[in-house]
């Protein structure tokens, strides 16, 4: 810990320009390809009375936190579902961790941390100059020859860096180690991407913040490493360090779901394809004469490519993948990810892929990947597939995301003639018929419900509260069989356990009409099936009878008055819920402020005694100065010890009865010194008195 170093902040403020946010050297650099503002499910949340927002905080299963994306300040452009100033906005309110700048012994500037900073708390953004690859190359050759002793590159992107050589902000004096105690991490801030520097354990006050400079920085040559750690690799730097010590990025063992025993074997794959490739690079050029080269960006890719596992994706791994997708700009990796959501069959991740964020990432690589000049057809026709799987419910997300108009136009003549691609064709007709016939499912505002519905909703026997906690599970006992599912726009839907029927309805007939729900139909042909079958979804697109237009018309309007109830009694219980809680704080909060006065009082009590005692010490010292010597003469009669202890007898009742007279007079009044001759006769006296009654006592004893 570096607590006595002194703080040379100011003077480290003076080696470069300092910025309050990123400069972008050409427009759209830096960009996050994110042009729709992204909102989340989180709902305002003020749980103390700090007036802070702690929606989508650290814990909470905010889909925009979880996907590595900041929720916008909240303006009328885009009005926040998760209200003012959530927790999830660190990078724009500029909430650093409190840290300053100390002279390290060999490694220049450092960065200090002045407090305590737990885990996964941001700490700074890394704020440069974003530019260019060519502008990089320049400037790495310009900032040699200028002599420039440290070099500030990190990589924002591909192509892309962040330059705080020459303008920057303090996260540019954070250095390099072998065993880090923080990281850094991409994040979606509007439509640029930002880096930001976030701690990976608790980093104590004192403590030196680094980070790994070979998976993210770039240097100009290798430097020898200074950070001291058992497993240091001795050197960092140079453009090729990600290479050089065969490390995967963070990124991409993020993105892919890989395990170090993946890495491993990477490694050990990829170190014999280099082999290969030299060797056979060696024999070409003993042809043509050319000189040795390096491995291209283009050849690493394809390695990468080429070696690195496809693994399905579980429950705890969609948002990093999802995160992983928004930001991506590797052909080969967005191949790869998508894929790994096309192999998954699970329907609840692909539910959980589709309420994080998945029609609007969908849109946004099918507008990407079908450029001209960036066509990607695996992508594109897994993509659709993927679609064409998931459960079609409302037109919500389909709306929002925009993602109708972009598979319009693959089924009509465009620049890179989709269209003439039998699958895509195919899939993205089938596809814009499916979606025509959804509906957009509305939110009535509470205050329109009818007296009906208030009724029905208020009966207690449907308002029994599961568990207040989790708002998905929040809700009326369900019938054995059943259970909660969430959709895709966050509404709540049954799924029976053995037929897997799903459907909207809550499972009982609570007003009646709905008997039928309980127990689902079996068809020969379909199996289990709810009567109304519209009232289901299904991931077989065949499964869905054909109905004429009107039939169709009424159920649909069906399906969505059902949904709207559900969203209401979801609303109603949520408040409910919510009341609960609040009523439960307000009682918590009542004991803790009556125990916090009941131990005020104990302390009070506490002090008041010991004050007292104290002054009785006080008191028992001085007297215990004068009654051994009146006492002494009865050592003749007596043995020592036996007046020595009614010497301490006496001394006590006296101190007794000062205590007595002090109370009743002041409590203030302070115990003097010494004694002055008039009380010190009473004081002998007293004690003469006391001994003559002993004795007489002990004469008494004696004579029987
Ligand atoms: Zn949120
Ligand atoms: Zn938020
Ligand atoms: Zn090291």
């Amino acid at each position: 810990l570096f607590n006595e170093l002194p703080s040379v902040t100011d003077q480290a403020l003076k080696t470069f320009t300092p910025l309050a946010e990123n400069v972008y050297t050409l427009k759209n650099l830096g960009d996050s390809g994110q042009e729709e503002f992204m909102s989340c499910d989180c709902k305002p949340y003020y749980p103390d009375s700090t007036g802070i927002n702690h929606a989508c905080g650290e814990d909470s299963d905010c889909i925009n936190r979880l996907t590595s994306i900041e929720c916008l300040m909240d303006s009328p452009d885009h009005p926040n579902n998760c209200g003012k100033a959530c927790s999830n906005q660190r990078m724009q309110r500029c909430q650093y961790a409190p840290v300053d700048v100390i002279q390290t012994a060999q490694k220049g500037f450092g960065l200090r941390a002045l407090q305590d900073i737990q885990a996964n708390t941001f700490v700074y953004e890394y704020i440069g100059e974003i530019i260019n690859q060519d502008r990089f190359v320049k400037r790495t050759q310009a900032y040699q020859q200028q002599g420039v002793k440290h070099f500030y590159f990190m990589m924002l992107q591909k192509n892309e860096f962040i330059d705080a050589t020459q303008k920057g902000c303090l996260a540019r004096f954070c250095n390099h180690s072998c065993n880090p105690n923080s990281y850094v991490d991409k994040w979606i801030v509007g439509s640029k991407l930002r880096m930001g520097i976030f701690a990976k354990r608790t980093v104590l006050k004192g403590e030196e913040i680094t980070f790994d400079y070979n998976v993210d920085r770039y240097g100009a040559d290798a430097q020898k490493c200074y950070c001291g750690e058992p497993n240091c690799i001795g050197y960092l730097g140079g453009k090729t360090q990600t290479d050089s010590v065969n490390k995967l990025p963070q990124m991409i063992i993020d993105a892919l779901g890989l395990t170090e025993s993946d890495e491993k074997l990477f490694i050990k794959k990829k170190i014999s394809v280099i082999k290969e490739y030299q060797s056979l690079q060696a024999t070409q050029q003993s042809i043509s004469g050319s000189q040795q080269q390096q491995l291209s960006q283009e050849t690493l890719d394809k390695i990468y490519d080429d070696l690195l596992p496809i693994k399905e994706i579980h429950e705890d791994t969609v948002s990093r993948t999802m995160g992983s997708l928004i930001q991506c700009k590797d052909a080969w990796l967005v191949r790869k990810l998508v894929k790994r959501i096309f192999i998954t069959d699970d329907t609840s991740i692909h539910l959980k892929v589709i309420r994080m964020h998945g029609y609007e990432i969908f849109s946004k690589l099918l507008r990407n990947w079908s450029q001209p000049e960036s066509l990607n057809k695996d992508v594109i026709v897994m993509i659709l597939r993927i679609l064409k799987k998931w459960p079609k419910m409302t037109r919500n997300k389909i709306s929002s995301s925009k993602i109708e108009d972009i598979i319009k136009s693959f089924t009509e003549d465009g620049d890179v003639e989709l269209h003439t691609i039998k699958d895509v064709y195919t899939l993205a007709q089938g596809l814009i018929e499916d979606w025509s016939n959804l509906q957009m499912a509305y939110r009535i505002p509470r205050r329109e419900r009818t007296l009906a519905q208030s009724l029905l909703l208020e009966d207690p026997n449907n308002n029994s509260i599961e568990d207040s906690e989790n708002r998905n599970t929040a809700g009326p006992k369900l019938p054995s069989g059943w259970k909660r599912m969430t959709s895709e726009d966050n509404r709540v839907y049954y799924c029976h356990i053995e037929t897997n029927q799903n459907q909207w309805d809550f499972p009982t007939a609570f007003s009646g009409k709905k008997a039928n729900n309980k127990n689902p139909r079996y068809d020969e042909k379909n199996g289990y099936k709810n009567k109304n079958s519209s009232d289901n979804f299904s991931n077989n697109n065949e499964d869905i009878s054909i109905k004429t237009a009107s039939q169709q018309q009424t159920d649909l309007q069906k399906i969505i008055e059902e949904a709207n109830l559900q969203v209401q009694l979801k609303a109603q219980l949520a408040t409910l819920a919510l009341e609960k809680s609040q009523k439960e704080e307000q009682e918590r909060r009542k004991k803790i402020k009556l125990d916090i006065l009941r131990q005020k009082e104990r302390e009070r009590t506490l002090s008041s005694v010991s004050n007292l005692s104290s002054t009785e010490q006080a008191y028992t010292k001085l007297f215990a100065r004068y009654v051994p010597n009146f006492i002494k003469k009865y050592e003749s009669q007596l043995s020592h010890d036996l007046v020595k202890r009614h010497a301490k007898d006496i001394v006590k009742v006296l101190a007794a009865k000062e205590m007595k007279l002090h109370n009743v007079k002041s409590s203030s009044k302070k115990v003097p010194k010494s004694f002055d001759e008039k009380k010190l006769l009473k004081i002998k006296h007293f004690s003469r008195e006391y001994m003559e009654k002993v004795m007489k006592h002990y004469g008494n004893k004696q004579a029987k």
